[in-house]
């Protein structure tokens, strides 16, 4: 029997070929796969997040999931929006 694996950020759960390894930090990754992996520094996340993250570190991923819950589309967002969106999400988490 195949175990299943659980997305820490959509919990998601499916097959491990539904998951891929993806650098937390893209930013500090080299060019070792074998050494980054030994280090830490991948995780297993579905293969739909993997597509959203994209080059975001982990902490932004899971801020702009936080911030944008149904957007499907994770790509860039002019600065006004980014603003409008952060005060009212703020808004609707204090009141
Ligand atoms: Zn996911």
């Amino acid at each position: 029997m195949n175990s299943l694996l659980k997305c820490r950020y959509c919990g998601w759960v499916g097959g491990k070929s539904d998951f891929e390894w993806d650098h937390m930090d893209p930013k500090i990754k080299t060019e070792s796969f074998l050494l980054d992996f030994l280090q830490g520094k991948l995780e297993l996340i579905c293969s739909g997040c993997n597509r959203q993250k994209s080059d975001k570190t982990s902490q932004d991923y899971t801020f702009w999931r936080w911030l944008f819950p149904r957007q499907a589309n994770f790509g860039p967002i002019r600065a006004h929006t980014f603003m409008d969106t952060l005060l009212q999400r703020i808004h609707r988490e204090i009141r």
